[in-house]
């Protein structure tokens, strides 16, 4: 069972680290609709689901007790039923989604685009490369980028990651860095992120 005090704890500490400047997302794929409670009391104000299932039964019933964003591998039939329940996508990274979002999205609406920094064969994301165009080709706002680094237990395996996607915002004048989890937050933090992504770090 999630503990509102072990929550408090784990934010204040990661807080304390972050500076006022950086926001904490509480990723709540691992959290049931009837523990959201605990992340309330504990002091998290703005979290992110994976699926859209998940953010309609949880925004359902805790809509006004956090901000909501979709962190989640983003499919483009789903976009126009995301948009109206979130602050922010983090995830946008294909030309379908591009699509959607030119059909559903408002004059308010951002997004992150995703960026797949290291160049994985297996994974989503932009290649930087591709990445100009790709902002040049969204009809809505973007308002920074995205990167998930190659897994690794290393923290400092993602330095690399995190400095390049610090580069691409800058050369694109984007103020916002979604990167950095519970295993590598202190390096994103150095590298210049602007919103951590946690789930573990708070929960355990
Ligand atoms: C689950 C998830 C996180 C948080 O992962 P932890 O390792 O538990 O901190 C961050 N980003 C995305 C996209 C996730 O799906």
């Amino acid at each position: 069972m999630l503990e509102a005090e072990r929550v408090r704890a784990n934010l204040e500490r990661i807080r304390e680290r972050a500076g006022p400047q950086v926001e904490i997302l509480a990723a709540t794929k691992y959290v049931a609709p009837d523990e959201m409670w605990a992340l309330a009391d504990g002091g998290v104000t703005l979290v992110g689901e994976n699926r859209l299932q998940d953010l309609e039964v949880k925004r359902q019933r805790w809509g006004d007790a956090f901000a909501w964003d979709f962190i989640g591998n983003l499919q483009s039939r789903k976009v126009k039923q995301i948009l109206p329940l979130v602050r922010l996508i983090h995830s946008v990274a294909s030309d379908s989604v591009l699509a959607q979002l030119g059909r559903h999205g408002e004059a308010g609406t951002e997004v992150l685009v995703e960026v797949n920094v290291a160049g994985e064969e297996t994974k989503g994301g932009i290649r930087p490369a591709e990445l100009g165009e790709f902002i040049a080709r969204c009809p809505v706002r973007v308002a920074g980028l995205m990167t998930m680094p190659p897994f690794s237990t290393d923290p400092e395996a993602s330095r690399p990651s995190f400095a390049r996607l610090a580069e691409l915002a800058a050369e694109h004048e984007l103020d916002r860095l979604s990167m950095g989890t519970s295993q590598d937050w202190e390096v994103a933090i150095e590298e210049g992120a602007t919103i951590l992504r946690l789930g573990t770090a708070l929960y355990t």
